[in-house]
């Protein structure tokens, strides 16, 4: 069903410590929202992150996983391990693990099912590159992604994914996609999705928006009628900004 989002990306940061100290700042700003909230630790701190937000509606998610059920994958972890801690979704797709990772739309189609095999639920990534934005081949290039990675699926897998629109030039950098480059992006994609799998199942799923989401531009563009939610990275390292953003909804 498609809902209101908003999930902190806390990618390599955070020791045991700082996951602990971070968690009770945000349990001071924890509030009774719209929106599903979710933060995403390390590995390492999945469980502890359980512990400490135990009775508080923010879920608790992880960053990446491997497609393969077990086996010889040294430094690896399964969707099934996920699951066994209480993992409920995972993110998949992030452009740092495409770029420095070489994860690819192929590979990323496996991930999708092993996680949704094991009943997670999937935040997939996508966005274009700044060389495709200024070519205006943005919209070509979000399209193969999502269609390279998703369009092997059954429409009632959708009831499991929820999409991130991530522009890579606007990620870490401080550069925004404008809300109204966002409304036309995320229109564009439920459209795609509408083609594949008709307007009902385009219509109830939720298109988040990630790339430098702050508390001074997440109002305006939550309030574009295609943006769903946010998927934040350097924000969601700050309690106070990360809940200003939540509670832009
Ligand atoms: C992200 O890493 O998914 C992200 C959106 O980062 P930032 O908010 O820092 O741009």
């Amino acid at each position: 069903m498609r809902k209101h989002i908003v999930a902190g990306n806390w990618k390599m940061n955070n020791d045991l410590a700082q996951t602990k100290s971070l968690i009770s700042e945000l349990k001071k700003q924890h509030q009774t929202s719209n929106a599903e909230v979710m933060i995403a630790p390390s590995f390492t701190n999945l469980m502890s992150a359980f512990e400490a937000l135990k009775g508080l509606e923010i879920q608790v998610i992880a960053q990446n996983m491997h497609f393969a059920e077990s086996g010889a994958y040294t430094g690896e972890v399964s969707a099934d391990m996920l699951k066994s801690i209480g993992v409920q979704t995972v993110i998949l797709g992030h452009s740092e693990r495409r770029a420095y990772f070489n994860e690819t739309d192929e590979l990323l189609a496996k991930k999708v099912d092993s996680a949704l095999k094991s009943k997670l639920r999937v935040i997939f990534c996508f966005g274009e590159e700044l060389k495709d934005r200024k070519a205006g081949n943005h919209e070509t290039i979000v399209e193969s992604q999502i269609k390279n990675a998703l369009f092997h699926l059954k429409a009632n897998a959708f009831e499991s994914i929820v999409m991130a629109y991530e522009p890579v030039w606007a990620i870490g950098t401080g550069e925004t996609a404008s809300p109204e480059q966002a409304q036309e992006m995320h229109a564009f994609i439920r459209k795609t999705l509408a083609n594949e799998y008709g307007k009902e199942v385009a219509d109830s799923i939720s298109i988040l928006y990630g790339g430098s989401v702050k508390p001074s531009n997440a109002k305006e563009i939550f309030s574009k009628p295609d943006v769903d939610g946010g998927l934040i990275g350097g924000a969601a390292l700050n309690a106070e900004d990360f809940y200003a953003i939540v509670n832009a909804f």
